[in-house]
Order: C-alpha cells, then sequence, then structure tokens
C-alpha cells in the first residue's frame, strides 16, 4: 500500500504530485517519512519569564490596528501593539503586507516570534488569530520547494497519516525495540508529524535516530566484512624476536597507546585478511615510530613496504631518516617526480626484482609503470591529502597489501565512526612523557615588533623560529601577507644578527631541498614559509612558530603548522597573528591558546562548522541521516554498531524470526540486496 504514488492520498492530484516529486516524494511512504526539519513551539509563559532573544508565544489583544510601511525594494513592515498581561508589546511583522486587513483592533492574537526583552518587542514569524489550539503545541516546519507550502504539505500529511500510519510495519528487532523502549515505526511516525508534546517527539526522533544508524552500521560491517573475505591471503609471518630487538634499540620505550596501536596493527599483517586500518594520533604523538616497526615486520616476513606521503619535502625527509635508523638492515630508496630517466629507471627494475626493500615516495609511487616483486604493507600518511582513487592505485600494486592510512589530523571519534565506518581504527592518544605543551599566544599585528625581538631572543639560546604566511602571491581580493615581502623585510630587520630562508611552493625541489638541509642544520634560524611546511616537517631545534593571518587558517590546519615545534626538550611558543572579524575567528584563536590536544581541538572544531564543513568540501564522504545528528546522537551510533555487529557475526538475519521484518526491509535496497543474496 504505501509503495502507491501520492495521488493516492485524498487531495492530491496530478499537478500537485508534480511538485511533491520535485521534493523527491513520490510514494505515500515517501510522504509519511518526509518529517518536518522543526516545530513552531506553543508554549505559554509569563512575559517576566521570556528571554531576550528566544523563539516565544504570547497571547494578547491587538490594541491599535497595524501600521503599514515600506521599505527598501518592495519590502514592508507591519506593527502593531498587543496588551499582554496589561504589558503594551510592540509586534512587527516583515512582508506581510496582506495580514494588514486581518488583524483588527480587540482581535485576540497568538503570535510567535523573536523576542526582545529589552524593548518589549516581538519580531513575528508566524501569527494566529484567537488561541493556540491545545492541539497543537508544537507546528510541524517542512522544508518546501517550488509551489509547495507548509500549511499545503502539512493538511495532505495529515491526511495521509490518517489513512495509511496503521499500515506501517515495524521492521526493528523486538530485542532492541524492548531494550530501549522506543516506539514502533508507525506511533513514531505520526509522533514525528504531530507531536503531542515534547516527550513522544523525543522518543519518536530517538526510534529514528536508532534506525537509521542501525541501517547505516549493518552497511559499514557488511563492508568490512566483506572486504577482509575477499581477500586472497596475504599472513605476514614477521619475525617477533627482531621486532622486539629493533624497538629496543629505540632511545625511548614506546608509549602506552603506541603499544597498543603496533599490536592492534601486528596482528592484522599476521592474520591472512587484508588490514584496512587507520592509525590517528596528534602531531609528533609518534606515528611514525610505530610505522617504522612495522615495515621492518613487513620486512622480517620476507615481503616489500611502501610508504606515501603527500609532498616531496616530506618523503626526503623520511627517506633519510628511515635510510639512518635502519642503516644495512634495509634497502630502501626514494621515488618522487623530480627522480627521472635513468636513476627512475633502475629503481623500478630494483623494485619489480625484489632489491628494494621499502620505497619511499609521493603520487610517483602510483604510476602505471611502478611494479613491485612482493608488496606487502602500504602505508599511507596523512591519508587525508590523498583521494580515494590514489589510495585504491596504490593498493593495487600488491596482491591485497596490508594498508595502514596515519592521519595527524584528528578526527574526531564521533565522525571517524562515520566518516571511516568501513575501516578499524587505531588511536593513539598520550604524548611521549618528556614533552612540553606549546605555549601558545594570540596577538595583534601591531606588536610585531615584540614578535620579532622575541625570535632574536630564542635565537640566542640557539633555537630556531618558523614564520608562516598564508599565500606566495600578492592577491587584491585578500591582502595577504607576501611571503617574498616578509622575507625582505626580516632580512633587513636582522640584518646580520641571524640568517633568514625563504620557503614557497614555486621553488625548484632542489632549492626546497636545499632551503630545508640549511633550517635543519642550523644554518638559517628563521624560516619565512608558506604552509609548504605544514606536514610532517621536523626541526627539533625549531621552538618558535609564528603565524601570520592566523584566521585565515581551519583549527587543524593551525594546530599542524603549531605542531612542527615542541618536538624537542625545550619550551616552545606557538604565536598567532591575527585580527579575526567575526565570533567564529576569534573562538578559533581562543581554542588555540586554550588547549594543546588535537582531539580536543577537532571536538570544538567540529562543534564549531559542523560535520558538513569538517572536511571541507572535497572529501566528506559523510552520510546523510535523515532524523538521526551524529554529533549529539553519537551515543547512539555506538550502540547501533555494536548491534549490527552482533546481527552479522550471529547471523540473526537468517537464523533469528526476529530479526526476518528487518531482513526483509533491507532487501527492498539494492546495496543490500547485493550483499545479503
Ligand atoms: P608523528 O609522526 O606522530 O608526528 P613522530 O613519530 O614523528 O610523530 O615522533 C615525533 C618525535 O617524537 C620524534 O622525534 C620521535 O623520535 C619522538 N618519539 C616518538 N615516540 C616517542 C616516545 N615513545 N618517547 C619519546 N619520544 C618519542
Ligand atoms: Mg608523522
Amino acid at each position: 500500500m504505501l509503495t502507491k504514488p501520492v495521488t493516492e492520498v485524498k487531495g492530491v492530484g496530478e499537478k500537485f504530485a508534480e511538485e511533491l516529486a520535485m521534493m523527491n516524494i513520490h510514494s505515500i511512504g515517501d510522504l509519511l517519512e518526509y518529517f518536518p526539519y522543526n516545530y513552531n513551539v506553543f508554549e505559554l509563559k509569563p512575559l517576566s519569564e521570556l528571554i531576550h532573544d528566544d523563539q516565544v508565544t504570547i497571547i494578547g489583544k491587538v490594541v491599535h490596528p497595524p501600521r503599514l510601511s515600506f521599505f527598501g525594494k518592495g519590502k514592508s513592515r507591519l506593527s502593531f501593539v498587543v496588551e499582554v498581561e496589561n504589558v503594551a508589546v510592540q509586534a512587527v511583522m516583515f512582508n506581510r503586507a496582506f495580514a494588514q486587513k486581518q488583524i483588527q483592533a480587540d482581535d485576540t492574537i497568538t503570535l510567535l516570534g523573536k523576542w526582545d526583552a529589552h524593548r518589549l518587542q516581538i519580531t513575528v514569524s508566524y501569527y494566529k488569530k484567537g488561541y493556540p489550539d491545545q492541539q497543537t503545541k508544537l507546528d510541524p516546519k517542512y522544508t518546501v520547494k517550488g509551489k509547495v507550502t507548509n500549511a499545503r504539505l502539512k493538511k495532505v500529511i495529515e491526511v495521509a497519516v490518517s489513512q495509511y500510519a496503521q499500515e506501517i510495519d515495524e521492521f526493528l528487532p523486538s530485542p532492541f525495540l524492548e531494550a530501549y523502549k522506543l516506539p514502533t515505526r508507525s506511533d513514531a511516525v505520526v509522533t514525528m508529524h504531530f507531536p503531542k508534546n515534547r516527550i513522544d517527539l523525543k522518543h519518536a526522533r530517538r526510534r529514528f535516530t536508532y534506525e537509521e544508524f542501525l541501517i547505516f552500521q549493518l552497511k559499514m560491517k557488511l563492508i568490512r566484512k566483506i572486504s577482509r573475505e575477499a581477500t586472497k591471503g596475504n599472513a605476514q609471518l614477521y619475525d617477533e624476536e627482531k621486532i622486539k630487538q629493533f624497538i629496543e634499540s629505540f632511545p625511548f620505550p614506546l608509549t602506552g597507546a603506541q603499544n597498543r596501536s603496533l599490536q592492534q596493527i601486528l596482528k592484522d599483517m599476521r592474520s591472512p585478511f587484508r588490514m584496512n586500518r587507520l592509525l590517528q594520533g596528534d602531531v609528533g604523538s609518534g606515528k611514525t615510530a610505530v610505522a617504522s616497526v612495522c615495515l621492518y615486520a613487513a620486512l622480517t616476513s620476507g615481503k616489500q613496504a611502501a610508504l606515501m606521503v603527500p609532498t616531496e619535502i616530506l618523503a626526503e625527509q623520511h627517506f633519510a631518516s628511515l635510510k639512518e635508523s635502519f642503516a644495512e638492515k634495509a634497502k630502501i630508496e626514494l621515488l618522487t617526480g623530480s627522480i627521472k630517466g635513468k636513476k627512475r629507471r633502475e629503481i623500478l627494475e630494483k623494485l619489480e626484482n625484489g632489491d628494494i626493500d621499502f620505497i619511499i615516495g609521493t603520487h610517483a609511487l602510483i604510476q602505471d609503470d611502478v611494479h613491485f616483486a612482493d608488496l606487502g604493507l602500504v602505508i599511507v600518511d596523512e591519508q587525508h591529502r590523498f583521494g580515494v582513487e590514489q589510495r585504491r592505485k596504490l593498493n593495487e600494486k600488491g596482491l591485497d597489501p596490508d594498508t595502514l592510512f596515519m592521519t595527524a589530523t584528528p578526527i574526531p571519534r564521533t565522525l571517524a565512526i562515520t566518516a571511516f565506518g568501513d575501516m578499524d581504527v587505531s588511536t593513539i592518544d598520550e604524548m611521549p612523557a618528556n614533552r612540553k605543551p606549546v605555549k601558545t599566544y594570540w596577538v595583534k599585528d601591531n606588536v610585531l615588533d615584540r614578535v620579532l625581538q622575541f625570535i632574536q631572543k630564542r635565537v640566542a639560546f640557539g633555537e630556531q623560529a618558523y614564520v608562516i604566511c598564508p599565500l606566495i602571491e600578492e592577491s587584491d581580493k585578500l591582502d595577504i601577507q607576501n611571503a617574498v615581502d616578509l622575507y625582505h623585510q626580516l632580512q633587513e630587520y636582522y640584518q646580520q644578527e641571524l640568517n633568514v630562508g625563504l620557503m614557497h611552493g614555486r621553488l625548484t625541489n632542489d632549492e626546497k631541498e636545499q632551503v630545508m638541509q640549511d633550517f635543519a642544520t642550523n644554518k638559517t634560524q628563521v624560516l619565512i614559509s608558506t604552509t609548504v611546511v605544514e606536514v610532517g616537517v621536523n626541526v627539533p631545534n625549531a621552538t618558535v612558530m609564528v603565524i601570520y593571518d592566523a584566521q585565515r587558517f581551519g583549527l587543524s590546519q593551525l594546530h599542524q603548522l603549531r605542531g612542527r615545534v615542541g618536538r624537542g626538550d625545550q619550551q616552545s611558543y606557538c604565536i598567532l597573528i591575527a585580527d579575526p572579524k567575526g565570533d567564529v575567528g576569534k573562538e578559533r584563536m581562543h581554542i588555540m591558546t586554550e588547549t594543546n590536544n588535537g582531539f580536543e581541538l577537532s571536538e570544538r572544531d567540529l562543534q564549531l562548522r559542523g560535520p558538513g564543513d569538517f572536511f571541507g568540501t572535497k572529501q566528506s564522504g559523510l552520510p546523510e541521516f535523515k532524523v538521526a545528528d551524529m554529533v549529539h546522537d553519537f551515543r547512539a551510533l555506538e550502540i547501533a554498531r555494536n548491534d549490527a555487529d552482533e546481527i552479522i557475526e550471529m547471523q540473526l538475519l537468517e537464523k533469528d524470526p526476529a530479526y526476518f521484518p528487518l531482513k526483509k526491509y533491507l532487501l527492498q535496497n539494492d546495496f543490500f540486496r547485493e550483499k545479503l543474496d
């Protein structure tokens, strides 16, 4: 029944059905599940209890008939006075000139709108003559398009609900319904549209939140399971004794979190299933150290390993440090875009013959002519810099190699479980003990002189500084500090006192390498740079990070930049030069000065920006939920995840009649039909 077209609903003709189709409402079921995005709330309170700037409801008697005035281009303003509890309240309504005739002196009227407690004024968003209907304390507000109005849609849904709501079948397994005390699907649909009170509404929302999450998690669970079982077997039988010795050769013991993550990864590598794991940890938490143990594990099991990073600087740096830590133990090569001709051919040949154990590189690793003898492990650093397609290409280089993605942009727990629902996640949530938190300050640019003096002071102690500018070329539009200009300016300022280096994306690779090397060896003490140093660069002697126009960066990027200092034993400093105009910008600067913890920061960034913006537009990959809010309903998401695991692991869809309706429901969907047979 519910799959029948909306035209079956009384009062819906072909014309209206066409309009509804534009809103993706085709069947009766679609209409019933087209939930309000919000509700007008009629909740009467004494005037004295109304809160400034809140949405409020008041009932009063119209004292003067409305006065209409026009302003701007076709804009109108209707104002009148209503008497509420013997107080004269000013009411204003914008662009509803037609209401002038409907509202008369002595009318009793219910007004809904934004309350200005100082001026005793309400900006009306909704009005109703007479008293509010007690039945509709919560009046649905629908997202509408085209010619469809809220009132019309509400009416049609009302009809559909009374005609068809009883036909909505329950499909959630009864054990869950009972355990979580969820209303039935049919009751919950009715309540979503026409809630009797807030409590019922809460439970109806709870039901749909759980329903959406459960289905989502079932999908993720199936993806994880299938991708594991589809692999042909790549058990890396590493040498535990050698690994132990390798770890003992580190100048430090691993932290508890490093150890735990390492064990999770090693277990995956040993299993015949393909690893698909994300290793997340704050900048400097020691992910690279863990990764080097994994590389070594692959080596002891006789496999090759590849490490892919987003920039050449980073590739070179990893290459140098791995060569140092492995010395004679492994044959390591570097492959980047600037390695060409004969040198490149030699490397490719050796790679294919198995004469290379580890290859470190950039996108150059995923060219079609790169072949491996026996690739066992792929590690992708700063994974968010790579697209899905690039990651897939690297994976195809070996027969189901184990894959480890690393990210220093901690993903809030809330998003990790959704955005990376198809991956296993290991988290390093503990910093090495010797770390001193970076002291962070936010200043305006009128204290530039003091900042420069501060740098000079730190340099006198033998330390070094980064100065970051947002862009290399001057843009009229953005009025951005120009790195080149700044470079000359600082050279002038410091004269012979210290040496200044300049790094930006326009330099050739050789030039970049030279600049980095000069800084790493303290030939230059201050490095002016664009954000190319953002990821992974490791110069422990640098203790000062100055960021110009800090308001132009997102929180996670600022945190990444800050992570370039505080890598040694000395106290480090981060100075944000910023003059943000909006509240969000100011809030960002405050958050930076308040916390050094990347996870906390990412949670707060998420609060500020919302899940859609968190990853930026490029790679969101976040699922969309109708009712559920993955940030606020995080607990439910976790519960649904466990339930989904149980359903699949115990094969309940096949074995337990309480789960048959769920299976039937899932089979209506292409994804599930294919995966569940
Ligand atoms: P990440 O890759 O997470 O940014 P790294 O692995 O590069 O972090 O580690 C940052 C610095 O901390 C390096 O200099 C590394 O040698 C050091 N380090 C790593 N693990 C530890 C540890 N358990 N104790 C002390 N120092 C560590
Ligand atoms: Mg790193």
